[in-house]
């Protein structure tokens, strides 16, 4: 029967000496821990003893126990103490939840021995409490003692936090801590579904994958945590031990993913989105292998997959912002929250932060914010996206204003020069019989409204059908068009109109003129052709034209219109008296001409 540890070694074993007090109803075993490692899986119980009663066991001074990635078993001794506490009921916590299998046994003082064994490949409805930390429950009364031997074998890494606890203090912890758990998985949840319903709604990718990242990076958490084996795959030991590499996986493929589209990898940074391609199938072969490969081969390269990919993340994120690619801004802050809370972690883990409750929860407190950010940074994408929509609707507005005012400009200006065209006669220059028409229609009607004098003068040239007969046609025209340049040099006034009514006839329409200043711009056009030298080629022609003058005193609608046909009687008197004349219609030259 074995005995308890023999007294006289204890001395080599200060370190494993822990007394239990009612002072002290929590007890932060780690730095009290001693240990062995066992390479072969050789040592038995009896012979973890005789190793610590020979004082071959060895204590940490630093922190809590870390022994990384590692195939041996590890054994550890404790021997606690119950000097004054009235409590017979004692808890022994691990804290790092994901030690495959740790096997104790107590060793009393009268000689009895128990053996108990848990981790996460035990099922968990063997556990003693139920609780995400592994622990055992230990009955030791006032005044009484024991020897623990841990024996601990895990195929990822050894470490041990341990703690024990009086059964009242841990009750009481564990009641503040499902708040902050509840706190902490309710916000992931809560996210997770948003992104969800806003993937729905909006069937932006992007949504997708940030609600599949918050998911896997969760339920990766709880399976950390050692909650997902309490709650969800209680009696799937095989599983847990699968679950944190391959949920680590997957969590990393859909951040790489999600980053990629975020930051529109494949347009602002080529070369980065094909890393992170290469990422992701990396990824993808390590959730495959995380169900095949041993554990400890997989966890090795997925946690420096992820190493890698963090860093990858965060130069690439601000590259991105660099190159004022503005959403990046929010993404850099909730990837720096992450990566800050992970730093905040692992320096209190090495005691070169306080532990408190921020450093202590820094990994929960900054993904918590780095999801909220994510969010918060996906709204901003769309503001800044809807903001660009805008800018360029705005923009393209102007410019279509612009071209459509150019275009009605152009349009306004051949719309004008058609007028001018189809108002104007091609030979001469002077304004068409369709021009006049209408410009004497008007001029009529205003000259009877404002009760204005209109004067009116028919022009014909004298014999030119000889000139046509002698010389030929374009001779002619060319004689045209001088005469018609002539009269356009005798008619000054703007409002006055000059215009070729047929053949070699022309009129002209004098608005606000008297008879006495018709009868002036008739001289002045007859004097001028008079002394015109016609010059066409060699030839040098002298011509004459006759006029008729036609003037309207006392305005009505019905004389408006006769004083044309006045002025074409005139005219007609001027051919009669001998040519190169001007004549003004009066009451008898009409009579003359009825005659
Ligand atoms: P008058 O008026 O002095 O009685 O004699 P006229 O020779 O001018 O007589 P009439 O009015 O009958 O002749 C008009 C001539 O003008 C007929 C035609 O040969 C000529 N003519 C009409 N239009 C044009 C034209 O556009 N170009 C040319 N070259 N000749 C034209
Ligand atoms: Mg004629
Ligand atoms: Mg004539």
């Amino acid at each position: 029967m074995p005995n308890a540890i023999a007294s006289e070694t204890r001395a080599n074993l200060r370190q494993a000496w822990v007394s239990l007090t009612e002072a002290a109803p929590r007890n932060d075993l780690s730095l009290n821990l001693t240990y062995l490692e066992d390479a072969g899986h050789t040592l038995t119980v009896d012979d973890a003893r005789r190793q610590v009663e020979a004082g071959a066991f060895q204590g940490s001074q630093t922190a809590a126990l870390n022994f990384g990635f590692t195939r041996s078993a590890y054994w550890f001794h404790l021997h606690l103490d119950n000097r004054d506490s009235q409590q017979n009921e004692w808890v022994l916590e691990f804290q790092y939840p994901i030690i495959d299998q740790i096997d104790a046994w107590y060793i009393f003082a009268d000689g009895r021995q128990e053996h108990r064994q848990a981790g996460d490949s035990i099922p968990f409805h063997q556990r003693s409490k139920s609780n995400h930390f592994t622990n055992f429950e230990l009955k030791l009364p006032q005044g009484d003692h024991v020897d623990i031997l841990l024996r601990v074998e895990t195929s990822g890494a050894i470490q041990m936090p341990t703690v024990i606890w009086n059964e009242d203090a841990y009750a009481a912890q564990y009641h503040k801590v499902q708040i902050v758990f509840g706190l902490y998985y309710g916000l992931i949840f809560a996210m997770a579904i948003y992104n969800g319903l806003l993937w729905i709604s909006l069937r932006d990718r992007t949504y997708f994958l940030c609600m599949a990242y918050i998911a896997g990076y969760g339920v990766f958490q709880l399976a950390l945590n050692g909650l997902a084996f309490e709650y969800l795959w209680p009696e799937s030991p095989w599983w847990n031990n699968r679950s944190i590499a391959f949920l680590m996986s997957f969590g990393l493929f859909f951040i790489i993913a999600f980053s990629s589209a975020f930051l529109v990898l494949p347009k602002n940074a080529p070369r980065a989105a094909k890393l992170f391609n290469f990422m992701m199938l990396y990824f993808v072969a390590m959730m495959v292998g995380a169900l095949f490969v041993p554990y400890q081969t997989i966890i090795r390269l997925a946690t420096l997959g992820s190493l890698f990919c963090a860093v990858a993340i965060f130069v690439v994120g601000l590259y991105c912002w660099l190159t004022r690619f503005k959403p990046a801004r929010y993404f850099m802050m909730s990837w720096a929250a992450l990566l800050g809370g992970m730093l905040a972690y692992t320096l209190k883990t090495f005691g070169l932060l306080p532990s408190n409750f921020f450093t202590e929860y820094a990994m929960q407190i900054g993904s918590a914010m780095e999801m909220l950010l994510l969010s918060f940074a996906l709204a901003d994408r769309i503001k800044i996206v809807t903001d660009e929509n805008t800018r360029i609707q705005r923009e393209a507005k102007t410019v279509l204003e612009a071209n459509v005012k150019a275009r009605t400009q152009e349009l306004e200006h051949a719309n004008r020069k058609l007028a001018e065209l189809s108002a104007t006669d091609g030979l001469t220059g002077l304004k068409n019989r369709r021009y006049f028409d209408e410009a004497f229609a008007l001029e009529c009607k205003r000259s009877t409204r404002y009760l204005e004098q209109l004067a009116v003068l028919m022009i014909d040239i004298d014999h030119f059908k000889n000139i046509n007969d002698t010389y030929g046609h374009p001779v002619g025209d060319q004689v045209l068009a001088q005469i018609a340049e002539i009269m356009r040099e005798n008619v000054r006034r703007d409002t006055d109109t000059v215009a070729r009514y047929g053949g070699e006839e022309f009129v002209i329409i004098l608005p606000s003129t008297d008879t006495g200043g018709a009868l002036q711009v008739a001289d002045k056009i007859l004097q001028s052709v008079r002394q015109h030298l016609f010059v066409v080629g060699e030839l040098t022609l002298p011509l004459t034209v006759s006029i008729g003058v036609a003037t309207l005193t006392l305005p009505d609608a019905q004389s408006a219109h006769n004083v044309l046909e006045q002025a074409d009687i005139a005219l007609y008197q001027s051919k009669q008296n001998g040519r190169d004349r001007c004549t003004l219609y009066r009451e008898q030259v009409g009579k003359q001409a009825a005659r």
